[in-house]
């Protein structure tokens, strides 16, 4: 029995990301999706909180019919603890699943088995490039999974980027 963990802020999530889900049901028996810097919503870079985040993941995640746990894990203040941090929060597992290069250092010195997937259409599915579209009022609905588009219409999520953009300052 393997249990894979893949871990990502998915502020929102994407088909990039369903792609390697997908590829990573495959590969494995259970799936444990950490949804990093739970903490943070409201703001330009993390406008969904971990709640909303655990609805689009759980909701995606049903097309592979696989065994789950989504489980938000808040930041900590100090890198070299955040691998302990983690194993307190998600149920034990084999290997882990990231591209993102601080996240690799830190569970491969911890003795983790990291596994790398392939990046696909990063400059198209890619959370930045998806809320810089909601920003601008141009089309960002076929880069997210279709319960996504349904998630963040219903909790108004484009209207909640564009208000935490602005200022009242001239
Ligand atoms: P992310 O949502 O940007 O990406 C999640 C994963 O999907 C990454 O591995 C990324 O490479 C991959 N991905 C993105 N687009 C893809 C595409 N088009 N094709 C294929 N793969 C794609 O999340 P992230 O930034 O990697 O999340 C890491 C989390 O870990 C953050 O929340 C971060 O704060 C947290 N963290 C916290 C600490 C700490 O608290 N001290 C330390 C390290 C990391």
């Amino acid at each position: 029995m393997i249990r894979g963990l893949y871990l990502g802020r998915f502020q929102p999530y994407h088909l990039g990301h369903h792609q390697v889900l997908k590829q990573i049901s495959k590969e494995v028996d259970e799936i444990i999706v950490g949804i990093g810097s739970a903490q943070k919503s409201h703001e330009v870079e993390n406008p969904f909180t971990a709640g909303e985040r655990v609805l689009m993941v759980t909701s995606a995640i049903k097309e592979f019919d696989i065994k789950h746990y989504v489980i938000p894990i808040e930041d900590i203040q100090r890198n070299s603890l955040w691998v302990s941090h983690v194993k307190s929060m998600v149920p034990p597992f084999d290997i882990a699943y990231t591209n993102n290069p601080l996240v690799i250092e830190l569970l491969s010195e911890a003795g983790i088995e990291v596994k790398q997937s392939p990046l696909f259409k990063r400059n198209k599915y890619s959370g930045t490039q998806i809320r810089r579209l909601m920003l601008k009022g141009e089309k960002w609905k076929k880069f997210v999974p279709e319960s996504v588009i349904e998630i963040i219409d219903e909790i108004n999520g484009v209207k909640r980027l564009r208000t935490v953009t602005q200022s009242d300052q001239e």
